[in-house]
């Protein structure tokens, strides 16, 4: 992964001040001391879309009555996870909004 701001690897081994909760992560950027997040939308469809299209993908071959419905939108949830891993790119933040949280 590569920091927004000043473009340079960030090794996770590196980061030192992390804060997160469940699937949401906030941290500052090693090199450039920048806060960084990812997107909670993305983060969302990528979650929905995996488990949406598994559950279809499954139920599909199990009812195979209502495959012509089912597979279409496991291979949909599929598609939607896909494109919504290529979108999640981290952010600049100005400040950690998680650190309130964590405590
Ligand atoms: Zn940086």
């Amino acid at each position: 992964m590569r920091c927004p701001h000043c473009y340079h690897a960030i090794r996770p081994s590196k980061v030192n001040q992390l804060f997160v909760q469940g699937c949401l992560r906030e941290f500052s950027c090693p090199q450039c001391q920048v806060w960084l997040a990812n997107t909670p939308l993305y983060l969302i469809l990528k979650i929905i879309g995996c488990y949406g299209g598994l559950i279809c993908g499954v139920a599909s071959y199990n009812f195979y009555q209502y495959q012509s419905i089912l597979l279409p939108l496991g291979l949909l949830g599929g598609v939607v996870m896909l494109v919504a891993h290529m979108m999640d790119q981290l952010h600049v933040i100005p400040e950690p909004t998680l650190k309130d949280l964590v405590k």
